[in-house]
């Protein structure tokens, strides 16, 4: 019997419990954050993250559009330009709004719902090549004047080589040297101002037909610059990531200047920061890539099939990678990538099956807070370890010093029963409930290797159990001077309220009035609880049996108390000193 009461003791079981509480109540914290959590595994990933690559626009950015500038190859081109804005385009619009691609939306409200509209009954689309994020190009067909007429606009260095003619007049001359310069002048000032500048060119097709090979021999017609501004938390977001050792990259298929602006202003890109474009990308062998990567901050003019070598070149590095996406072609990254955070906005649903977290904001600083849950809420059940294990411990040290020494039982298997699954199990709920501290974003990433037993627990373990061993064994000498019954009385009371005090102290490594006593209510009710029930054992008769424990006098109480709160009082007065004198917070 006391064998199997023994074996309780040793094998913390509210442990599986705890683990299982701290991620349930954490993965809802987060949901009410907007960090939807997928994946259970997430939460302890998340802690480890030390590689944000994230997406700029909608992500980083506010995804709204505004077309502020429009450069027509010519006056006279103007209204073809107006013509391609409107044609171009799959945004829906009327005088409430428009609905669709932020990109189109923005050009459908800048030349106004009724012009737009009218614009689109009076030429119809007879076929079209959609939009897709390699190719960076969308083109549309419609019957203008008894002609066909194909409508293309895209990112500019994908439409820029395939333009052969430049409007002239009423007619059209060859697209030139100059002509290229003047434009690439246009976008240099546009992109600089981390605008996204959109190209748009037509050509007559010959039929109804079309293919890829068709966006070729192009008329240019001209440019829109639209703004799309950071989201106003994506500052404080990219800081706290850099405060928290973790890099944050930005990923888009914007032009390098454009992104590169933007990521500045949030502060992504910092001075010596390299930007990368797909191109380049492309043009590397994977050791080049990984010997400039940790200085890349900006990859710009990518395709979503980029973002799996980005992921798998830093997890050569060991680095421990999250990859925003939210497109179809997405998804490969995501799975690669230690954590894939898909978009709940934007965000297909094979991108969300891909991911094991979604963000429900589409928010970049959604990222972070989970990344601060999820390092937070590691620590909670770490420190729960420490303390089951500390108090686990020291009732084996005290059973085994006893034995060697041929004395008498310090506990009987009804007392370690009744720490084990009573008292016990509160303060380790307690510490799982820790609300989160601001200084979990002040730490380096914790390595995926690490062990949640690290050498910093386990000085921990070995010295608190001791201390408790001492206490205990103390108390247990107390006793024996008396009876045997007294021996184990005492030693029992003593471990079980020692363990209630170390449920306090277990909550972090700062004082409890750098951590306050208030802010975990639970932890107090634990206690509360416990003493209660440990009170109930000791002193109301018809327990006292059950518990076979012997009545006590207020000096020996006293006595217990003392010895119990000993270790709990020394490790808070050595954690103020080292707070107050020495100023080393942790
Ligand atoms: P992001 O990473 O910013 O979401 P996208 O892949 O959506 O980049 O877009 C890449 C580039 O393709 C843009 O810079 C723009 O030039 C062009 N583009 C974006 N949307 C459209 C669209 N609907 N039609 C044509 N071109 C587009
Ligand atoms: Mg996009």
């Amino acid at each position: 019997m006391f064998a199997v009461a023994l074996a309780v003791a040793a094998i913390p079981e509210a442990l599986s419990s705890i683990i299982t509480i701290s991620l349930a109540i954490g993965t809802q914290k987060m949901a009410k954050q907007n960090a939807i959590i997928k994946d259970l595994k997430a939460v302890e990933g998340l802690g480890c993250v030390s590689v944000i690559c994230s997406d700029k626009t909608g992500t980083l950015t506010m995804n709204k559009m505004t077309v502020r500038e429009l450069f027509a190859a010519q006056s006279e081109a103007m209204p073809l330009l107006q013509k391609a804005m409107a044609l171009c385009n799959d945004a829906v619009c009327n005088e409430k709004g428009s609905i669709g691609d932020p990109t189109e939306t923005a050009l459908a409200e800048y030349l106004g719902a009724e012009k737009y509209n009218q614009l689109r009954a009076q030429f119809p689309r007879e076929n079209e090549l959609p939009f897709d994020s390699t190719r960076k190009l969308m083109s549309t067909l419609h019957i203008c004047q008894g002609e066909k007429l194909l409508f293309t606009k895209g990112a500019i260095d994908a439409l820029l080589p395939r333009i052969k003619y430049i409007v002239n007049g009423e007619s059209l001359r060859d697209f030139t040297e100059a002509d290229k310069e003047q434009i690439l002048n246009e976008n240099l000032r546009f992109s600089e101002q981390g605008m996204r500048v959109l190209a748009f060119a037509c050509k007559q097709a010959d039929n109804f037909q079309l293919s890829f090979d068709d966006e070729n021999d192009y008329i240019f017609i001209g440019l829109a610059a639209m703004t799309d501004p950071p989201r106003k938390e994506s500052y404080t977001a990219v800081a706290n990531c850099r405060r928290a050792g973790i890099k944050p990259v930005m990923i888009t298929g914007d032009h390098k200047l454009t992104a590169t602006a933007i990521a500045k202003e949030i502060g992504i890109f910092q001075e010596g920061d390299l930007c990368l474009s797909g191109a380049e990308l492309e043009a590397m062998s994977d050791e080049e890539l990984r010997a400039k990567l940790p200085r890349i901050s900006v990859f710009a003019r990518v395709s979503p099939e980029h973002k799996i070598r980005i992921v798998e070149n830093w997890q050569q590095l060991e680095a421990v990678t999250a990859m925003t996406g939210d497109g179809v072609n997405d998804a490969p990254a995501l799975k690669k990538a230690d954590i894939g955070i898909a978009m709940g906005i934007t965000g297909t649903a094979v991108s969300k099956d891909a991911a094991s977290v979604i963000l429900a904001d589409d928010n970049f600083a959604t990222i972070i807070k989970a990344v601060e849950s999820g390092r937070s809420i590691y620590n909670n059940i770490k420190n729960a370890v420490k303390f089951l294990l500390a108090g686990n411990s020291a009732a084996i040290l005290t059973v085994l010093v006893t034995a060697l020494m041929n004395l008498p039982l310090p506990f009987y298997a009804v007392h370690l029963l009744f720490i084990n699954l009573l008292t016990d199990s509160l303060p380790a709920i307690a510490l799982s409930s820790e609300p989160m501290h601001e200084n979990v974003l002040n730490r380096k990433p914790r390595p995926l290797s690490e062990n949640i037993l690290n050498k910093e627990a386990l000085i921990y373990i070995g010295i608190h159990s001791v201390m408790l061993f001492a206490v205990t064994l103390f108390a247990y000498f107390q006793g024996l001077a008396i009876s045997d019954g007294a021996a184990a009385t005492f030693a029992f009371a003593t471990l079980c309220l020692g363990r209630l005090f170390e449920g306090f102290d277990c909550r972090g490594n700062e004082s409890l009035f750098r951590l306050g006593l208030l802010t975990n209510k639970n932890s107090i009710y634990a206690f509360l609880t416990g003493a209660v029930l440990l009170a109930a054992a000791l002193f109301l008769p018809f327990m006292q049996g059950i518990m076979e424990v012997v009545a006590l006098d207020t000096s020996q109480l006293l006595m217990i108390a003392g010895l119990a709160a000993a270790p709990f009082l020394l490790t808070q007065l050595l954690r103020v000193f080292r707070e107050s004198v020495l100023h080393k917070a942790d």
